[in-house]
């Protein structure tokens, strides 16, 4: 994203504030949920502290924008205490700067007190089977992506998104429900919520009779919230089979039409994937065949153990993530910490990066010295190779989406960052 204003203005500290005064300055680098709680958190235990919060994107917020379903608003509310922290006078936002690439990570280390890295988990972790590489098969995240408006999903750079009659999910955690739940809902369960119209159009969600899910585990052992699997089910017109038998979960949360023909989901347990083939011949033109093995634990799999095969049209996985190091890797040194997925290896939900964040902020304090040395922004500002996006900045374009969305929805998001550009060439000039 290119922006030819000088930025300074808009971005750097205010110039009443004193120098003598600073304990120390602080540069985070990823605005996503940890991010945004680990500033939170050093507010509160780190008294005189000046924050500088770098983010590769032009918009803020990481996976609460990008990747939490549009239809959970409740949960992507969290925004409004982020907002009034960058409305703090010790908080800075540097959008559009990727740390590693637009920016080297040493000249933070050389001008911030501390670095505190909350990158996330960017990857989607790949499955361990053969993959016939003409399957339609996507990461679930790069699903959300698409449907959260997303310009960088890899569907936006798709021929055709369409997904066909049939849809395996392969996993069964939560974000494998928000998958089965998105494609399930019929156009009126979106009331409310700031769904790409435009994308779930071209998935056409409405042609498809049936999801499958393949869980790893036993149902026991399942790894989805008891309430994600509750409005699953709710969903009128969707009927729900956990390994062949009609589930008894019904609840009334939800009302509303019917989708335009019934739904079968079907959760299938203990499967281990062996491969996923495509069937190009008459019968089944491009028909995606996942096979598996059936048995109550890997240690009870053996060659015998019962061999499945399901028919889909396309596949989702949702598997997991893992990271992967972009710009700075392995950078061992005391003023440098990690935060949340990137720190734990495991992508965590909401609750469990606002717990480690705190830690990583308390972790800060106890090093934190009376004054800062450093100059913090000020001292990086000569080397940014791209032009930031300010919160300022970042609020126009919130504006900008929420003033175009349609009837029934809270917000239109743009789909490319040159259309956020021109909202904010737009507002400087
Ligand atoms: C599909 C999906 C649905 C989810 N739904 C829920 C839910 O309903 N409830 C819940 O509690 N949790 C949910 N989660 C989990 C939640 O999204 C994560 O807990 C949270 O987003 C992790 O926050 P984070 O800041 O660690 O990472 P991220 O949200 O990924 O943020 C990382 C940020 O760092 C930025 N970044 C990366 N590299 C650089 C760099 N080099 N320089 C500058 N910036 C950089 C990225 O652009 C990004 O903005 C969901 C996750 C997914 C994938």
């Amino acid at each position: 994203m290119s922006i030819s204003t000088n930025y300074l203005s808009g971005i750097m500290p205010d110039s009443g504030q004193n120098d003598e005064k600073i304990s120390a300055h602080v540069a985070i680098v990823g605005s996503g949920p940890t991010g945004c709680f680990a500033a939170l958190a050093m507010l509160k235990c780190i008294p005189e502290v000046r924050i500088t919060v770098f983010e590769a994107r032009p918009a803020p917020y990481g996976l609460l924008r990008y990747g939490v379903a549009p239809d959970h608003q409740g949960m992507k509310n969290v925004t409004r205490q982020f907002e009034r922290l960058f409305g703090s006078n010790q908080v800075e936002f540097v959008g559009n700067v990727r740390i590693g690439q637009d920016l080297p990570f040493e000249v933070l280390q050389e001008n911030f007190d501390f670095v505190v890295i909350a990158t996330g988990l960017p990857s989607e972790r790949a499955l361990p089977v053969p993959v016939h590489p003409g399957a339609k098969i996507w990461g679930a995240s790069q699903l959300l992506r698409y449907l959260n408006a997303d310009p960088d999903s890899d569907l936006r750079t798709k021929e055709t998104v369409e997904l066909g009659d049939s849809v395996l999910i392969i996993g069964s955690g939560n974000v494998a429900m928000d998958v089965a739940r998105l494609l399930a809902k019929s156009d009126e369960g979106f009331d409310g919520s700031d769904v790409d119209d435009a994308a779930r159009e071209a998935l056409a969600p409405s042609k498809i009779t049936r999801i499958t899910l393949l869980s790893r585990s036993p149902y026991e052992q399942v790894r989805w919230d008891p309430s994600m699997f509750k409005e699953l089910c709710s969903i009128p017109g969707v009927e729900v089979y956990l390994d062949g038998r009609r589930s008894t979960e019904r609840t009334d949360t939800f009302s509303g039409p019917t989708r335009h023909q019934r739904l079968r989901v079907e959760v299938f347990f203990n499967q281990k994937l062996r491969e996923i083939d495509l069937q190009e011949d008459n019968a089944y033109a491009n028909q995606i065949t996942v096979r598996t093995q059936n048995g109550t634990s890997d240690a009870h799999l053996s060659a015998e153990s019962p061999k499945t095969s399901f028919r889909a049209s396309a596949v989702i996985t949702a598997i997991g993530f893992e990271e992967r190091r972009i710009g700075f890797g392995e950078v061992p040194a005391d003023n440098v910490l990690r935060a949340g997925g990137c720190a734990t290896g495991r992508l965590g939900n909401l609750a469990e990066n606002r717990a480690l964040a705190k830690q990583t902020a308390q972790l800060v304090a106890a090093k934190v010295g009376k004054q800062s040395k450093l100059t913090g922004l000020a001292g990086v500002a000569p080397f940014l190779a791209q032009t930031p996006v300010s919160f300022s900045d970042w609020k126009a374009i919130d504006e900008a989406e929420v003033t175009r969305a349609r009837p029934g929805r809270i917000r239109q998001k743009f789909t490319s960052w040159s259309e956020m550009s021109d909202v904010v060439a737009q507002t400087r000039s």
